[in-house]
């Protein structure tokens, strides 16, 4: 099973795999830099050598990384697009140095621009940045929770920008639980997740999708909100759960959980609960 947790790269970027190894993590994701905010000093040969030289001893094979907040690659602001183009394609590189091969970005808000504008701005930028970095990193469009003007929340926007990229064998999905409930997917027991992978799989592929993000979610059924909750604590339950982790279209893919940490629970006692509901 290759599950995981966000972990933070507080004090040094390789610091993050002793936080990965410590929590008995087989997979995890990190930000490549302070996620807040624009700016970011340049990442060194040095720091890379030694995040790579960890991650290559505690013997991963694979990790995520999850682009900063602030960029829009949807967004129909000449100043922010561009900003958010740059950003993804210096997270491209990072990823490269680091030997990271998967890059999570969400595609963002249209901010009331339409989705045909969003789905199609959202594509140029994925095109652009790939065609300047060339490397074996991969871009996952992660899917939104449905939030008002936001652009990848239904399975068909995310195959209509798909659709529009220039190098398929560069481009895959993530796929966030909490999301999916809150955009309206349901995936609460074993019938609902057949159905909801069985529409991604007609309108995307499951051949796309490259990485699940484990979150349950404080919001009902189509509620449009992004709130993470502990694993079996929210609306999807460990019924949800168990039968999504276990589906074998989700089994084999690399899982990273993104809940909080509070005294309902932390990282250590959401990833106890995943390996007990995943079934050997
Ligand atoms: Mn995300
Ligand atoms: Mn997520
Ligand atoms: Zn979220």
């Amino acid at each position: 099973m290759l599950l995981g947790a966000h972990v933070s790269i507080s004090g040094s970027i390789d610091l993050a795999v002793d936080r990965a190894v410590e929590l008995g993590c087989t997979t995890f994701q990190i930000f490549t830099r302070n996620p807040r905010g624009w700016s970011y000093t340049k990442l060194k040969q040095q720091e890379a050598n030694q995040f790579r030289e960890k991650f290559r001893k505690a013997g991963y094979s694979v990790a995520m990384a999850h682009m900063p907040y602030l960029p829009n690659i949807a967004s129909p602001k000449k100043i922010v697009y561009d900003k958010s183009v740059k950003s993804l394609t210096a997270e491209l590189e990072r990823c490269g140095l680091l030997g990271v091969d998967l890059l999570v970005v969400h595609i963002g808000s249209h901010l009331g621009a339409g989705i045909e504008k969003g789905i199609s701005l959202a594509a140029n930028a994925v095109n652009t940045s790939i065609e300047k970095v060339e490397n074996k990193v991969y871009v996952l469009l992660e899917n939104m929770a449905g939030q008002k003007n936001s652009c990848g929340s239904r399975f068909e926007d995310i195959a209509a920008i798909l659709a529009k990229i220039e190098h398929p064998d560069r481009v895959g999905v993530c796929l966030d639980t909490c999301h999916l409930l809150a955009a309206g997917y349901d995936i609460r027991n074993t019938e609902a997740v057949e159905k909801t992978l069985a529409e991604f799989d007609r309108l995307i592929g499951l051949e796309r999708l490259k990485a699940v993000h484990l979150n349950d979610s404080k919001g009902e059924l189509g509620s449009g909100l992004d709130r993470h909750e502990h694993i079996g604590m929210g609306k999807i339950g460990d019924t949800g759960f168990k039968a999504f982790i276990n589906h074998r279209a989700i089994r084999d893919k690399p899982m990273v959980i993104e809940t909080p940490e509070d005294k309902a629970g932390n990282y250590q006692t959401d990833l106890a609960k995943l390996r007990k509901l995943y079934t050997s």
